[in-house]
């Protein structure tokens, strides 16, 4: 068994500080979380 390391691929949330799936927007990264907080406040349409 291997360690498991936060590499490539793992993202953290430049808001909450979280790990996870972020969404990359403009210089921001952001989770799902914060992602649905804060696009609304910059400006972004929410899609889904
Ligand atoms: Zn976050």
């Amino acid at each position: 068994m291997g360690k498991r390391k936060f590499g490539k691929g793992a993202h953290k949330c430049t808001h909450c500080g979280g790990y996870g799936h972020v969404y990359q927007m403009h210089d921001l990264k952001l989770c799902r979380r914060c992602f649905r907080e804060l696009a609304p406040k910059i400006g972004f349409k929410k899609y889904s």
